[in-house]
């Protein structure tokens, strides 16, 4: 496993490869890494991971700053695997070198969910991915359904711009189905008591959506029922359709979106 500490030395060392498949990440790196790692090791002959905690895609700064970092933690576990030919670890000049701002910006009907919520985030996302996909070329790149309006963002600009292509991998769970995050890192014990909680009533309001007319209201009042229950903030609790991300008053191609709080902590899931 190669360190790659800037852009001189990932641009020879990539050069002789044309079958790279690319694992975007910012660290924390934990079994949900690990299996994009696995698909990208299986798929391509050559697995690049990047630890980058991109600043532009954070809409707090108190978010930024308590972002769980540990290099050192996280290259033994990228190094245990076996499955890694490179690590990628740029500093901020390595991606930001021309300092012009950058054009991205979302459509409206982009603007729902995690969008709406978190001002900036995405465009922050789609800016250093495309500068990502740049400068390391993947034939591949393997990204988690856990962050699905990323994917979903992600893949229709990357596709479109560059010869690459965004490879979907399934979100992977703790024993309590308690979907992985580095976030996690900032819960505590009680915490994750009450995610496999929240995660039990989502698998029960997705099976009960079946039988309802009016799919809206109904999500209000579990969303209610669940703020009054757990005593937590929540974003939003909504039904939509995976193709194109509206909201679907079936539950056919559709998946349930949650965002909500625990100790202060954002976490995201999606069934
Ligand atoms: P992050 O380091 O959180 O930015 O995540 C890097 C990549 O890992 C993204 O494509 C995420 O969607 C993916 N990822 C994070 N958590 C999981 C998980 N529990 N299962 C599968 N993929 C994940």
């Amino acid at each position: 496993m190669k360190i790659l500490l800037n852009n001189t030395s990932l641009f020879e060392s990539l050069r002789p490869f044309n079958d790279l498949g690319f694992v975007p990440t910012m660290g924390g790196i934990h079994k949900g890494h690990l299996s994009l790692i696995n698909k990208s090791n299986k798929l391509c002959k050559k697995t690049i991971v990047s630890i980058f905690v991109n600043p532009k895609q954070f809409n707090s700064k108190k978010d930024l700053r308590s972002y769980p970092r540990n290099i050192k933690k996280d290259l033994k576990i990228l190094k245990k695997s076996k499955k890694v030919d490179f690590v990628y670890l740029p500093k901020f000049k390595d991606i930001y070198k021309d300092k012009k701002k950058s054009k991205i910006t979302l459509l409206k009907k982009d603007k729902i969910l995690c969008a709406k919520f978190r001002k900036g985030h995405f465009e922050g996302v789609l800016d250093v991915m495309s500068k990502l996909t740049k400068i390391i070329n993947p034939q591949k790149i393997f990204m988690g359904e856990k962050d699905f309006q990323q994917l979903y963002l992600v893949k229709k600009k990357l596709e479109r711009t560059y010869k690459t292509k965004v490879i979907p991998c399934k979100t992977i769970r703790d024993n309590n189905n308690v979907a992985l995050s580095s976030r996690n890192f900032l819960l505590k014990k009680p915490n994750l008591v009450i995610a496999a909680k929240i995660y039990e009533k989502l698998v029960n309001i997705k099976k009960y959506i079946k039988n309802k007319k009016n799919i809206r209201s109904f999500l209000n009042l579990q969303e209610k029922e669940l703020k009054n229950n757990y005593k937590i903030k929540i974003d939003y609790l909504e039904l939509r359709n995976i193709k194109n991300l509206k909201i679907s008053s079936t539950n056919k191609n559709s998946r349930l979106f949650i965002a909500y709080y625990l100790n202060n902590v954002r976490l995201i899931d999606n069934l």
